[in-house]
């Protein structure tokens, strides 16, 4: 079926993304919101637009019920959930496809699967990808913890297997803080997820954060995008990404992005997905699977020429996957800045009015952004708001491109992460490529 109208059932950046799509293909959008949402970019400039709440996303951009009458009466026949919010619930998009509407996604399995860690390990075992050593499922008491913690060895990380966003995770140094870290590890995870289930993986010391896309058309065929470099980080949180990554080589990606192509296609997965490794000491380690698409998608897309948003609604629709491996031509280079609305030193959210905003633009520069001047910031949401991405022919040549794009970067009214970029871009660890999960943070500390 060729789905008509795409209901977004989102906001920000990735709302905008989406209705770009939508509209290069010839589909019209509906755009949901909520109050705080009514003079955003995309609304303004969706065919059509349905208030579904008051801002707290619980009561709009969460409130299935809504969304899924602002879909009924529009008379859309697709649903697209972006990143965060529904995107990887799988009783709504089971609640979606009960309406008899498209969603845009995986297979409802498959996020179940994936969105509980403990399982995506055990899936992404049997499927022959490399797992960190730890735990092979979830602790049941402090005395096992400490057999399984002995055998891999401290520092343990004990997480939760419900987790995300980087709650419900502790650090155990040693046998004697075990018993009390576990227990802080679980309430949170209790607290955060109505799920106090945990489990124990080594401690990686250093390393870096790669992972792959992939996509699959749901009938056992899938590709690889080659890998994404995410190591820029604080709290857990992505700050600057890149592909390709500066250490993988193009053996090292064949092979690995051969597994994980082969992993989703004896899955029968469907759809975008991007399987997430801690490297370090030249080997793979797998964390977790995405099943959706994610904020740094725009990297991957520049080295490959390929929409992935054109390809996610190719999929749904049954039109199967636009090219096979081997017409899948990687090249150059692609960087991406998240900017945020926050203080560049602090931290602090720095939401508001915008006085005036000029993006960048020329050669090779891309902005994925709904910001414009008059327009204001709600503290209510994510305080990303926007995303730079640059490519170039190679990495120097895309990070001088890059440090010219932010010069150009004009946001008056409120402080953002620009400064802490251009800073992040001139240091020599980030020039040569020598950094991983830990560095920013410990740059930070060094150099106030
Ligand atoms: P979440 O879903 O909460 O984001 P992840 O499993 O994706 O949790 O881990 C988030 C981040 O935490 C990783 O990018 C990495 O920085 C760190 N991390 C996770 N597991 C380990 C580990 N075993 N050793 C060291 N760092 C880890």
């Amino acid at each position: 079926m060729t789905i008509q109208k795409l209901l977004i059932a989102n906001r920000g950046e990735i709302a905008l993304r989406i209705h770009r799509a939508c509209h290069e293909l010839g589909i019209k959008t509906v755009a949901v919101h909520s109050t705080a949402d009514a003079d955003a970019m995309h609304v303004r400039l969706a065919d059509e637009a349905v208030c579904i709440g008051p801002p707290p996303a619980k009561d709009s951009y969460l409130n299935v019920a809504n969304i899924i009458s602002a879909a009924e009466i529009t008379h859309a026949d697709a649903v697209h959930p972006g990143y965060g919010f529904l995107s990887e619930n799988a009783q709504f998009a089971e609640i979606v496809e009960s309406h008899n509407l498209i969603w845009v996604g995986p297979k409802p399995e498959h996020i179940r699967i994936m969105g509980d860690k403990i399982e995506a390990k055990n899936t992404a075992a049997k499927l022959g990808l490399p797992l960190v050593p730890g735990s092979p499922g979830p602790l049941h008491s402090v005395d096992e913890a400490k057999l399984i913690a002995r055998e891999i060895g401290y520092p343990v990380l004990v997480k939760a297997a419900s987790g995300g966003g980087g709650r419900g995770m502790k650090v155990v140094p040693s046998e004697d803080q075990l018993e009390s870290l576990m227990g802080q590890a679980s309430s949170e995870a209790n607290a955060a997820f109505g799920d106090p289930t945990v489990y124990m993986e080594k401690y990686l010391g250093d390393p870096r954060h790669i992972e792959f896309q992939v996509f699959g058309d749901g009938n056992g065929k899938a590709i690889h995008l080659g890998e994404r470099d995410c190591s820029i980080q604080r709290r857990h949180q992505k700050v600057i990404e890149e592909a390709p990554s500066p250490v993988i080589s193009a053996d090292q990606r064949a092979e690995m992005g051969a597994l994980v192509a082969q992993a989703m296609a004896e899955m029968g997965y469907r759809g975008a997905g991007t399987i997430e490794f801690l490297y370090e000491d030249g080997k793979f380690y797998f964390i977790e699977m995405n099943t959706r698409l994610q904020v740094e998608h725009p990297v991957t897309e520049l080295i490959s020429d390929i929409d992935l948003v054109a390809e996610q609604i190719r999929v749904a629709q049954g039109d199967g996957l636009s090219v096979t491996q081997s017409q899948v031509q990687l090249h150059g280079h692609a960087i991406e800045c998240r900017i945020n609305a926050e203080d560049p030193q602090t931290f602090a959210p720095s939401p508001g009015l915008v006085k005036n905003y000029v993006a960048p633009g020329g050669m090779h520069v891309r902005v994925d952004s709904g910001l414009y001047a008059g327009y204001k910031v709600p503290p209510y949401y994510d305080s990303m708001i926007g995303k730079l991405i640059v490519y170039g022919i190679d990495r120097e040549s895309c990070i001088r491109r890059l440090k010219r794009a932010l010069e150009e970067f004009v946001v008056e009214g409120m402080k953002t992460t620009v400064p802490l970029h251009q800073r992040i871009i001139a240091t020599d660890a980030f020039k040569t490529g020598d950094y991983t999960i830990k560095w920013l943070e410990r740059w930070l500390d060094e150099s106030p």
